[in-house]
């Protein structure tokens, strides 16, 4: 990938897309395009088919998908599923029929078995049965997976596909019904805090563990990849170091400032107990992230304050 290079950011208006598109920019990278949801609907093969035909682009990350935490993923099935499977068949199938010179597919750390050893490797893919609660997804993204192996394998297409662990920073959802946990606990504490509440609720037992890797790490890694990877194995991108959704909670209030106490509502889902990363292949490369959690945590916070406020719903 030289600087002058057609580089496309499939989902530029996402918390991951967005990431890349502006590290690709301090990067030097000055040929990126971008195409808005209103220009370019990603599930509409024709759109795709004839985009890709006038726009040639030469790399491709691909960062398009519908994403969300744990009530959202099981009250939208048809949504995760269908819309992930949509996205990434057409961006795929008209990247390579283009002429695209690499392609890199994100997908996530979902994809293992909920019950896999920790860390969790590579090779743990398809070993085991998935988390229900976020299994619409997961199948979306193996899929994903298996047909960038596919097409290299078929045509030795560089097809190359990054598992980040759970994700958070600038641009993250904030709503509370379809956000993943981190920007939502950011909003809980703050809200409670303004408004002077005595209590947060937190869901689940608080005893799940996981792990967050700021999104610009994330970005950083992926142009990484795409400059020094070119495997038919997925490679996992984390930061090597879990907590407590406990941890987490009391760690996010102490930034916010929240005096208040915390209570855990346990009719709520905790979904897959632990899921922390083995991140030894890329670190075997030379790769490794670069912010600290509380760090993160205080820049998505700031950004929340001059962003989020009152644009989300309750
Ligand atoms: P997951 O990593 O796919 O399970 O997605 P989430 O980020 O949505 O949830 C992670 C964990 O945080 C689960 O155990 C949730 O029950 C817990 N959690 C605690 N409070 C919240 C909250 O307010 N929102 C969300 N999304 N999760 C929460």
């Amino acid at each position: 990938m030289q600087p002058q290079s057609r580089i496309y950011v499939a989902g530029h208006r996402g918390l991951v897309g967005s990431a890349i598109y502006r590290q690709l920019q301090q990067q030097g990278y000055t040929n990126v395009i971008t195409a808005t949801r209103q220009e370019l609907d990603l599930r509409d093969e024709l759109a795709v088919r004839r985009w890709f035909d006038q726009q040639q682009p030469e790399y491709v990350f691909l960062a398009a998908a519908k994403v969300g935490g744990i009530l959202a993923n099981a009250t939208y099935p048809v949504d995760f599923l269908q819309d992930n499977l949509q996205i990434q068949t057409n961006v795929i199938a008209h990247s390579f029929r283009t002429g695209v010179k690499k392609l890199l597919f994100l997908g996530s750390s979902c994809i293992y078995p909920k019950f896999a050893p920790q860390p969790i490797k590579e090779e743990y893919l398809l070993t085991g049965a998935l988390e229900p609660t976020n299994q619409w997804y997961a199948v979306a993204k193996i899929a994903g997976i298996k047909l960038c192996q596919a097409y290299r394998q078929q045509y030795g297409w560089s097809a190359i596909c990054a598992m980040p662990t759970n994700l958070y920073g600038p641009g993250d959802n904030f709503d509370l019904q379809t956000s993943h946990v981190l920007p939502a606990l950011i909003r809980k504490f703050h809200e409670a805090k303004v408004q002077g509440q005595p209590q947060v609720t937190v869901w689940g037992t608080g005893t799940p563990r996981r792990e967050f890797l700021y999104v610009d790490d994330l970005a950083d890694a992926c142009i990484f990849l795409m400059q020094h990877y070119d495997d038919p194995e997925i490679i996992n991108v984390g930061t090597g170091e879990d907590l407590s959704i406990k941890e987490l909670a009391a760690l996010v209030q102490k930034i916010v400032g929240y005096q208040g106490e915390i209570v855990y509502d346990t009719s709520k889902p905790d979904g897959t107990p632990r899921k922390l990363l083995d991140i030894s292949r890329l670190q075997a490369l030379g790769w490794q992230a670069q912010t600290p959690l509380a760090l993160g945590i205080e820049k998505t916070y700031e950004w929340y304050l001059a962003h989020a406020q009152g644009c989300t719903k309750a």
